[in-house]
């Protein structure tokens, strides 16, 4: 049997794809709903000026569309997922919930075919261990990568070692936590440049 690489566990929204900034546009050019990117920190319906069961269905329009699915990931994020995919599996974990479900496949498949062993649903774990940190200890992962400060500090909790992806909504975290602004920053983390 061939060893298994180590697991390095990368969150899909805002982390592989830019969909609150794309969501923002899109309303913007649509509706003329404005929310400044900058100002976000825990509720985009409180910016906006609606109610969640009306951002609820304004996901579910821009998930539907073009719009969103030709958002482009990072082209230097690219390279750098092909060096991590040589030393390690990748995967995404993700806390959509099912009505995005398939949104979110079909993005992948058509910006990063090939380049993750699994894409994973919080949901489709055990009720009770459907926290990224306890997913991840069950996995017995390297790394986790993600922007929402509840799964970043779940990690923490479980003693799994997590980086914060730079968002508007985690710069209130002020925990002892490595913080990258690209996905590049990776490699330097583990030496790959
Ligand atoms: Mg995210």
């Amino acid at each position: 049997m061939p060893n298994k690489k180590p697991i390095l566990i990368f969150d899909f929204d805002d982390v592989l794809v830019d969909v609150t900034r794309g969501f923002l546009r899109f309303y913007k050019q649509k509706q003329g709903l404005e929310a400044e990117y900058e100002k976000i920190e825990t509720d985009l319906a409180l910016l906006l000026n609606i109610t969640e069961d009306e951002e609820l269905r304004l996901w579910d329009r821009f998930f539907e569309s073009e719009e969103y699915l030709s958002i482009l990931p990072h082209s230097q994020a690219l390279k750098t997922l092909e060096k991590l995919r040589e030393k390690f599996d990748l995967i995404i974990l993700t806390n959509r919930v099912d009505r995005f479900r398939q949104s979110a496949i079909k993005w992948i498949e058509r910006h990063l075919p090939g380049y993750f062993s699994k894409v994973l649903f919080s949901v489709d774990f055990p009720e009770g261990k459907q926290s990224k940190g306890a997913i991840c200890a069950e996995l017995a992962v390297e790394l986790l990568v993600d922007d929402e400060p509840k799964n970043i500090l779940s990690c923490v909790d479980h003693n799994i070692p997590v980086v914060i992806y730079d968002c508007p909504w985690n710069r209130k975290l002020h925990r002892d936590i490595p913080r990258i602004k690209s996905l590049e920053e990776i490699e330097e983390i583990f030496l790959l440049k």
